[in-house]
């Protein structure tokens, strides 16, 4: 019986998100003993995400959470204003507190399970999921293509974790991106408040979640100690829709019935 990885997606619709959706619950179909938490940022369950899931093939729990509007990053706004997918991984973390007083402890999906975040579109290696698998408290290893590096990692000495590369504010509590680490389910348990900051300023979302959790000591680095990159911060270009736009004025514009 492995432990089981319970993995928290934050997904809004947009014109890539069935396939960002796609790509993901098909590296995920190669991943034994896992469960995917899908976190709609809408105020209902949409159509589109829950026939997705439902043929998925995958074990899943759909969620949705809508982002409070003075919270929600605004058309033109710089992307750094302010953290997206907060209060959807809030939720997946309520859902899984529930989850897990509901099970009263015992079954054996809780017993040494954990939790990771994926944002919807990184990239991410199958190894990458076998390293978080064994996981006490936090574990943690590099991302590639990150914060304007090549990659960010937790760098090790003597097996320990004693400082990060980054290249901006390295004295962060946990300068470490959301792809960079995974919880014991034990962990986000035993820390009944713990919850990322929807408020945290620029670059310390993932600091506000882990900070009262674990300390940089304790932090358990993967991915020969963090010498391998498994999970890349790949970020999607949104497809231009002009010659779309141009259609869909002369009434020639593509079957709305066909869903993308
Ligand atoms: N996201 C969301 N609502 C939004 C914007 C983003 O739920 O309004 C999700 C998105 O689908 C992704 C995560 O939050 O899973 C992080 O967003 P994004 O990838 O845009 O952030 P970045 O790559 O800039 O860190
Ligand atoms: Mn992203």
């Amino acid at each position: 019986n492995l432990p089981t990885i319970y993995v928290i997606t934050p997904t809004y619709a947009r014109l890539v998100q069935k396939a960002e959706l796609t790509r993901l619950s098909q590296t995920f179909l190669h991943v034994s003993q896992l469960h995917w938490i899908v976190v709609e940022d809408s105020a209902h369950k949409t159509p589109l995400v829950r026939d997705f899931l439902a043929a998925s093939g995958l074990t899943y729990t759909h969620l949705h959470m809508l982002t409070p509007k003075d919270r929600k990053l605004q058309e033109g706004d710089p992307s750094w204003l302010k953290p997206r997918g907060a209060e959807q991984r809030n939720e997946g973390l309520r859902w899984l507190r529930e989850m897990a007083a509901a099970a009263g402890g015992s079954g054996t999906p809780i017993e040494n399970a954990v939790v990771y975040f994926a944002d919807d579109d990184n990239t991410y290696s199958l190894q990458l999921f076998e390293e978080m698998r064994q996981t006490e408290k936090v574990s943690v290893w590099p991302v590639g293509l990150v914060g304007g590096m090549k990659f960010e990692r937790p760098v090790v000495e003597n097996g320990k974790v004693v400082r990060f590369h980054t290249g901006w504010r390295p004295s962060r509590p946990f300068p470490i991106d959301m792809a960079g680490f995974a919880v014991s389910l034990k962990l986000v348990l035993a820390n009944p408040e713990a919850r990322f900051d929807g408020d945290a300023q620029m670059g310390f979302l993932e600091s506000s979640f882990l900070q009262n959790m674990v300390t940089m000591e304790e932090l358990e680095p993967k991915a020969d100690m963090c010498n391998k990159v498994l999970v890349w911060h790949t970020r999607t270009e949104k497809p231009k829709m002009k010659r779309e736009d141009a259609l869909v004025k002369q009434g020639l514009g593509s079957d709305p019935n066909v869903e993308v």
